[in-house]
């Protein structure tokens, strides 16, 4: 977690009028510094096995918060969970799903990027924001 992620995370909690909690702290930090994509179980063992004593209510919770407040982007690949990544400082990708052992994989493609341009304007369509996720098998599942 940077400086810069700590005073904007206590800047709009503040603003929101949200309680800015020690726990709460703990959760944002936990994101700030994985990469990788989870559902709020996972980042709820991760802090229990760093001893940090958070409970899953609270861990649920605050991710709503860091979600509703633009911290981070989470995603449904099916399964009715969702998958939470850090935002902040973060760039568009796209994500390869394994659909046996479930890792997710970014990538960014401009050609892909610069297709679906021109599929919206070919219908007069203004992109605001797509998602693509691929289903596949991850070289270890397949082989
Ligand atoms: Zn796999
Ligand atoms: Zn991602």
């Amino acid at each position: 977690m940077t400086n810069q992620n700590l005073a904007q995370f206590k800047s709009v909690f503040k603003a929101e009028n949200l309680k800015i909690t020690p726990q709460r702290l703990e959760v944002f930090r936990e994101m700030c510094d994985s990469d990788e994509h989870r559902e709020s179980e996972k980042i709820y063992l991760a802090l229990r096995k760093r001893n940090i004593h958070v409970s899953r209510a609270t861990v649920f919770r605050t991710m709503d918060l860091l979600y509703e407040n633009g911290f981070v982007s989470r995603m449904d690949i099916g399964d009715g969970k969702w998958r939470y990544e850090h935002w902040l400082d973060c760039s568009h990708h796209d994500h390869l799903i394994c659909i046996r052992c479930g890792r997710i994989v970014e990538f960014f493609d401009p050609e892909i990027e610069k297709l679906q341009e021109d599929v919206c304007s070919r219908f007069d369509y203004q992109l605001v924001r797509h998602s693509h996720q691929l289903f596949g098998m991850c070289k270890e599942c397949a082989d």
